[in-house]
């Protein structure tokens, strides 16, 4: 074993991970942070993000404890409405088909409000997120969603400041230091077994927390558990999250818990790269399809594509884009909408087709059948009820009547030109199976029982999300259960340091 003694080993090095940190060095002394990315690409999914976070708000005043320096005129221009425990509680258990564990749901839930202002006393700043999350409906933004915040800089600015804080608190991080395997015996665990320039060491710690992110940067395990097929997907985020870190626990016998066949996955730019590029971001993914049509190969829609708020459809409907022949799909929309697009549609590196008429797109779209797209569109077009008003702020049940496949709201005809196109395939973000931790970040052993001196947070724990995921959901889990972890992990280290009695004296 290496010289240095550790009180706590947080591994990994993305939201959950700093936040353990962070929390673990409010009562331990000595905490290292094992971080597998070298510096330049670290920060794991949670670099990523738009560093949107799902936080439980009732009110104005709790918005302005989160955004202090909110100004008047914000105040003035907008509605930012409420989003309370039950909603949060009942936004989990719909989207999870009521799967979600209770216990650790609750604690996420109530947890949510805490955690955030507690990430804003080490120094992250949080705004609403005026762009993605509110429409302007008679000179007034009015939020929707239940996702109203994100931090400044999005998860770039996230992860810059938790680093920060981690640095200005004495916290070590290892770059390019690979967590192998845990060191461990029957009293529990000791350490982490760490490549690292070269060579392995064995680290020492009274407590290890385990914030490594999911499974999904690796292909074999994404066909293993996901099923066929899953190998042809892009990842959205870090190419590091390849199940090393769930793979350590379980070697030493903690337990597999939740949706190991689910996970997270959007629409995203079809030819995007293999893993995600941090000069491009989220902006590869494309979440405005609630306002237009998709098309398949086929010429065919597939989807409802206005069946929910996109916050709670997105995350699934990348699995929806993968069964599609060919694994892609066209996502269409007309002039009528064009200001509603995201940003996302606004990038660069992006597969665009445009045209004055209906005629002229569908020849357009590669590797899609014209005739039958023409069909469809057209077919879809006379079946919009248009006496029903148009509203992006609500569910406004403006539908399609009598197709194979309606769409529930926000049903526009496709009749103003410039007519629009974006080539898409499935992205995937993250796994949903992961360890089975309790309500005290423990992890738990195959035998029930929590393994000494093991934590876990975040991406890599499983439980929590099933088949769907409400949107910003993923940051908040990590913060929640990565503050919990670093608390009770130092707390274990100390314990741990304690001479141990004898039995028998
Ligand atoms: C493009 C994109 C956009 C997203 N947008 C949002 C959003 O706006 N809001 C939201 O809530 N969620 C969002 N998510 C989901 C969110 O990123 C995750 O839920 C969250 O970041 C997970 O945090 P984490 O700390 O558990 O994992 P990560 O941030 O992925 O961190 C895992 C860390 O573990 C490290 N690691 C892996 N293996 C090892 C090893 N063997 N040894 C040491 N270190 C290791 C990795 O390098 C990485 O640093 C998005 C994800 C993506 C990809």
């Amino acid at each position: 074993m290496s010289g240095a003694h550790w009180d706590v080993i947080v591994v990994g090095g993305g939201n959950a991970a700093l936040c353990a940190a962070l929390s673990a060095r409010e009562s331990a002394q000595r905490v290292l942070v094992l971080e597998r990315a070298p510096e330049a690409e670290a920060g794991g999914n949670s670099r990523f993000t738009a560093g949107s976070m799902r936080v439980v708000y009732n009110g104005l005043d709790d918005i302005r404890r989160i955004v202090p320096d909110l100004t008047t005129e914000e105040i003035a221009k907008t509605d930012f409405g409420t989003y309370t425990e039950e909603e949060f509680l009942d936004d989990m258990g719909k989207v999870t088909q009521y799967r979600c564990d209770p216990d650790l749901t609750e604690m996420l839930v109530k947890g949510s409000l805490a955690a955030v202002l507690w990430m804003r006393s080490k120094g992250v700043r949080f705004v609403p997120i005026y762009g993605r999350q509110a429409f302007k409906v008679d000179g007034k933004f009015k939020f929707w969603g239940g996702l109203t915040v994100e931090s400044v800089g999005g998860g770039p600015g996230l992860v810059d400041s938790l680093t920060r804080a981690a640095k200005k608190n004495g916290i070590e991080i290892w770059y390019s230091a690979r967590a192998v395997s845990l060191l461990s015996d029957d009293d529990g665990v000791h350490g982490v077994r760490v490549k690292r320039e070269g060579g392995t060491i064995e680290v020492g710690s009274g407590a290890v927390v385990l914030a490594g992110g999911g499974f999904q940067a690796n292909p074999e395990w994404r066909t293993r558990y996901l099923g066929p097929g899953w190998e042809l997907a892009k990842v959205r985020g870090t190419r590091f999250n390849t199940g090393d870190v769930i793979r350590m626990a379980l070697d030493i016998g903690a337990a597999p818990t939740g949706n190991w066949s689910g996970c997270h996955a959007v629409a995203w730019e079809r030819n995007a790269p293999e893993f995600g590029d941090l000069a491009v971001g989220d902006q590869f993914q494309k979440h405005s399809y609630p306002f237009g049509i998709y098309l398949n190969a086929e010429g065919r829609r597939f989807v409802d594509e206005g069946a929910d708020f996109r916050n709670y459809t997105y995350a699934k409907y990348g699995r929806v884009v993968l069964g599609q022949p060919g694994q892609f799909a066209w996502q269409v929309f007309d002039k009528k909408v064009a200001h509603l697009l995201r940003d996302e549609y606004r990038i660069k590196q992006i597969t665009k087709a445009s045209a004055n008429t209906l005629e002229e797109l569908v020849e357009k779209l590669d590797d899609v059948d014209a005739r039958a797209a023409l069909e469809e569109i057209r077919r879809y077009n006379a079946a919009v009820r248009i006496e029903i008003p148009f509203n992006p702020n609500v569910k406004d049940g403006r539908c399609t009547t009598g197709l194979t496949v309606n769409k529930s709201n926000w049903a526009n005809v496709l009749d103003t030109p410039p007519f629009e196109a974006y080539a898409v395939t499935c992205g995937i973000t993250f796994t949903f199976g992961g360890l089975r931790i309790n309500t005290d970040a423990q992890v738990i052993s195959t035998d029930g029982e929590p393994i000494a001196g093991l934590f876990a947070a975040g991406e890599l724990t499983g439980g929590i999300f099933y088949f769907n995921y409400p949107g910003g959901t993923g940051l908040t889990n990590g913060s929640v259960f990565g503050r919990i972890a670093g608390a009770n992990a130092a707390k274990a280290a100390k314990s741990e340091s304690q001479p141990k009695r004898v039995a028998g004296t």
